[in-house]
């Protein structure tokens, strides 16, 4: 591990793609088998493969706790450290090595660190935990602590994209670094790809039923106009359901659901599943859950109420009912356990028509999505308007002749919203950022006027958002908090109520965590309103009323048939 750590280092140490890549093909060359899948797995930013539902549980405090007693530490050693660096696996550093001590025994290789990274997987309890990380922190120098503690953490942070890894990786075993991007996207594990790259293996990895494939992602479209511009003409047009990401696999009366980040979530929807079971094909589908009763879709947030219910029970399903919206097939076969087809390489257009074929959109307990087309611009700007009444956030447009990326944001997708609403609020705190933004006040908390009868202050905080400026607004915003800061709460500042930012956000929500009584979901700061005196900002009675034109629920579109 200490020779990966150097490696990272080295990694780190470099802007230029072309040197970073060279340093890890050279090193992954040298990797035993059993180092070459952790050494890639690690580089990735985690702990386990992507498709490996494991997780070590170990929390920033539980970290914090065992580097400050292992480096015999005063309490809140390590919080200081990281207020300076915004970088856990850094203060860990900082505070080892501050502390003199040396590594008790031989430093751990990379088969110690993912024994014990497994150990810690398996392990109930925190205490328990915690122990075994201790463990093998003795063992570590302040180097190899601070890369194990970013495995760990997930934040890797050496300017390392996917992208160049898969190049290196190549470049290591003289491949072809398209095969070992698909073989990738396939198995979800990269460090296997890199296993079958040095074997000579890639054509090996294949799609699979009951091991999930990363979801194809849409980029974003400004209007439709670029829509056109980038996909052509004509364009297939869908609605964008404002659900859970699943996708079903299915063989021989066996059925499961896996969401986004390709955790098997089959336990949380149990009667979509049963649905799933009695279906007479094999495959995989990619669509969307949705909260779904009496022929229209539920509002997200009762959707919610589902989520992270490994087993929900019967009043919940009964009044929350999710169906599977499928929009896209990616393997097919007759069933009865005969071999699947995997679909991926052929165009959406074939794919649809195999999806069509399964009747889905009569079958109770599923839908399939509303398919339209558009050959210009007013067509399209027509569909959107319409969705845009009906509630939807948006559009996804297809490119009919694409194939399916897995685990891609490329340009066969698009996905074409504005947000819902924006709100004008004031900041009343501010937080250093993390990472690239460590340093700059960039996290703000924000407010809206308090307009209720039994208001005792005259703002009420609603949300808190990275700031999305500029770097040069940012700065300059820093300056002013920092010349206007009433009060420091550790990282927080409570700064003058007097800039106005305008925010945009998907979905207001009940909630108890801001004084105002609602949150905002997925709140982003669109721009500073230098123009707007912070004794106009919006109300919350706007929110309230806000809140309930959203709660009227949104009006999707299925195929004929669903319900
Ligand atoms: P966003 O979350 O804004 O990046 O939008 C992408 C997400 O939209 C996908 O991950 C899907 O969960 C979701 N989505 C909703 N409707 C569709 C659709 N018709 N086709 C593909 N993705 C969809």
């Amino acid at each position: 591990m200490r020779r990966w750590s150097e490696t990272a280092e080295r990694v780190a140490a470099t802007s230029r793609t072309s040197e970073k890549v060279a340093i890890l093909a050279a090193y992954l060359r040298t990797l035993t088998p059993a180092e070459l899948p952790l050494a890639v797995t690690y580089l990735s930013g985690r702990p386990f493969p992507e498709r490996d539902p494991r997780t070590t549980g170990l929390g920033w405090a539980a970290i914090a706790a065992a580097a400050e007693a292992d480096a015999d530490a005063e309490d809140g050693a390590l919080g200081r450290a990281y207020d300076r660096s915004s970088d856990l696996g850094q203060a860990v550093h900082d505070v080892l090595a501050a502390s003199g001590r040396r590594p008790s025994g031989e430093l751990p290789a990379l088969t110690d660190v993912d024994a014990a990274l497994s150990e810690i997987a398996t392990t109930r309890g925190a205490a328990e935990k915690t122990r075994i990380f201790r463990t093998l922190l003795w063992r570590c120098d302040p180097l190899t602590a601070k890369y194990v503690v970013k495995t760990l953490s997930g934040e890797m942070r050496i300017g390392l994209r996917e992208g160049h890894l898969e190049t290196a990786i190549a470049a290591a075993f003289g491949r072809d670094v398209e095969a070992v991007k698909w073989a990738g996207m396939l198995t979800g594990d990269l460090g296997q790809s890199a296993e079958l790259a040095r074997d000579d293996r890639l054509d090996a990895a294949e799609l699979t039923l009951f091991r999930p494939l990363k979801s194809m992602l849409a980029s974003p479209a400004a209007d439709a106009a670029e829509v056109l511009m980038r996909l052509g003409s004509p364009v297939w047009v869908e609605d964008k359901y404002d659900g859970i990401r699943a996708q079903l696999h299915r063989r021989d009366g066996e059925a499961r659901l896996y969401s986004r980040d390709l955790h098997d979530v089959s336990g949380q929807f149990p009667e979509v599943v049963a649905a799933a079971v009695q279906l007479s094909w094999d495959g995989l589908l990619d669509g969307e859950l949705l909260a779904w009763k009496g022929g229209t879709a539920l509002p997200f947030q009762q959707l919610q109420a589902r989520l992270g219910r490994k087993k929900p029970p019967a009043a919940l399903i009964a009044e929350v009912p999710c169906i599977f919206v499928a929009f896209d097939a990616l393997a097919l076969g007759p069933g009865d356990g005969a071999p699947v087809e995997p679909l991926l390489r052929l165009p959406l257009r074939e794919r649809r028509a195999r999806l069509d074929a399964l009747g889905l959109a009569r079958t109770p307990g599923f839908g399939v999505s509303n398919l339209l087309t558009a050959a210009d611009g007013a067509v399209l700007e027509r569909h959107f308007a319409a969705a845009r009444q009906r509630g939807n956030e948006g559009l996804m447009v297809k490119d009919p002749e694409s194939g399916y990326s897995p685990g891609r944001r490329g340009y066969g997708w698009l996905k074409l919203k504005r947000p819902l609403a924006t709100l004008d609020c004031v900041v009343v705190g501010v937080e250093v950022g993390h990472g690239k933004r460590h340093g700059v006040l960039s996290d703000y908390t924000f407010a809206v006027l308090d307009d209720r009868a039994d208001a005792t202050k005259p703002l009420a905080t609603i949300g808190k958002a990275y700031s999305g400026l500029t770097d040069a607004e940012l700065a300059e915003m820093t300056r002013w908090f920092e010349a206007h800061t009433l009060e420091r709460f550790g990282r927080y500042r409570v700064v003058e109520p007097t800039v106005v930012v305008e925010v945009a956000f998907d979905v207001i929500m009940r909630s108890s965590r801001h004084g105002s009584g609602f949150a905002l979901r997925f709140p982003r700061i669109v721009r500073l309103r230098p123009d707007k005196p912070p004794s106009e900002i919006d109300r919350l009675a706007t929110v309230e009323r806000m809140h309930e034109q959203l709660q009227a629920g949104v009006s999707y579109r299925l195929e004929a048939g669903a319900g």
